[in-house]
């Protein structure tokens, strides 16, 4: 624990300053560390940063007392790569973050097993129609089973979808079917007649989601994006859309934001679009789990959610 008071040095856009600022404070002050949170601290002075990537710093040389670089985003992939940054970055794990991209997730996957969309634009006074299977009976891939996606197959398990995932490394989880690495990847994806996508975006990861991978699934699947928009080869995605080897892909997230105006994503019949707004984080719980990972390094002890730079996430 240093003894002098610890500055803080917040790096986000502004609006974020002033939704931050009075959790940060209280955070702060409710875990007893004397700090000082500021946008404008000397950069010599600063032991700590708070930092969104489009807040407008990007070069962390000159900061000799840094300890630590805080992302108050889940997804480091912008700032992962800096060759100025030489102290341990972590990235965002909000139980806020997390809640609404269970909801996020749940909802949309409901939707497309219920068939919802022919009651909302409706039946045209045509009393047709099948109940649907139940969730049992309901194929779901999870593709990253992280903070978010263990979460939001847990909570599809729960509901008793019939859940796979995949990850790098080999997972245990309760009622969830688990592969990882490349060998487990066709299982994974040949299971999910619902997939979604809950993957960082790394070298290993940028368009995962290719044509090849597409063909995998199950004829008609569904496919839902909150990850990131690099992880899908999008001309693959139309032309899969175009055969019906997928049925419908709900999209949160593209290769390029906000999606341009004329691309065929916006008024494709079988793309539901939803602007990056799958899930936020949080200012009152991500604040929280902010001072406490200073707080931690403060005592001595190691970091949570440290970003492993070679592996990208
Ligand atoms: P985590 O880092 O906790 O989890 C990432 C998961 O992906 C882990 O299970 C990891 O495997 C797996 N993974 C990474 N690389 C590979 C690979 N090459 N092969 C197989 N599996 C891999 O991330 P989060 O769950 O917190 O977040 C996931 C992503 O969600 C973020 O990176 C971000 O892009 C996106 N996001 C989107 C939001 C939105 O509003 N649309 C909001 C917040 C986040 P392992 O467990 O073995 O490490």
């Amino acid at each position: 624990m240093t003894d002098r008071t610890l500055r803080i040095l917040f790096a986000a856009r502004d609006d974020k300053w002033d939704e931050y600022r009075p959790y940060l404070t209280r955070a702060l002050s409710e875990t007893g560390l004397e700090a000082d949170l500021s946008r404008d601290h000397p950069a010599e002075e600063v032991d700590y940063i708070v930092h969104a990537p489009n807040g407008g710093l990007s070069d962390f040389s000159g900061f000799p007392r840094l300890r630590a670089v805080l992302s108050l985003w889940a997804g480091v992939e912008d700032i992962v790569g800096n060759d100025t940054l030489e102290v341990p970055l972590t990235r965002m794990v909000d139980p806020g973050l997390t809640e609404g991209m269970v909801e996020y997730v749940t909802g949309h996957v409901l939707r497309h097993h219920l068939g919802m969309d022919a009651q909302i634009h409706g039946l045209d006074g045509e009393w047709t129609g099948a109940a649907p299977p139940l969730a049992r009976d309901r194929k779901v891939t999870i593709l990253g089973l992280g903070a978010l996606g263990a979460a939001c197959a847990d909570a599809l398990s729960r509901l008793n979808f019939d859940v796979a995932g995949w990850s790098r490394s080999p997972k245990d989880l309760d009622g969830i079917a688990t592969h990882h690495g490349e060998d487990g990847l066709a299982a994974a994806l040949g299971h999910g007649e619902i997939t979604v996508l809950l993957l960082p975006l790394t070298r290993a990861t940028e368009g995962i989601v290719d044509a090849g991978r597409l063909a995998l699934m199950p004829k008609g699947a569904v496919l839902l994006n909150p990850g990131r928009g690099g992880l899908v080869d999008e001309a693959a995605l139309l032309d899969a859309l175009g055969t019906g080897q997928i049925a419908h892909a709900t999209l949160d997230t593209f290769r390029t934001e906000p999606l341009p105006k004329d691309h065929p994503f916006w008024t494709h019949p079988r793309v539901t679009v939803t602007p990056h707004i799958a899930s936020a984080t949080r200012a009152p719980s991500a604040s929280r789990a902010i001072v406490d990972n200073i707080a931690r390094a403060e005592r001595g002890q190691a970091l949570e959610n440290v970003v492993d730079r070679s592996a990208g996430y």
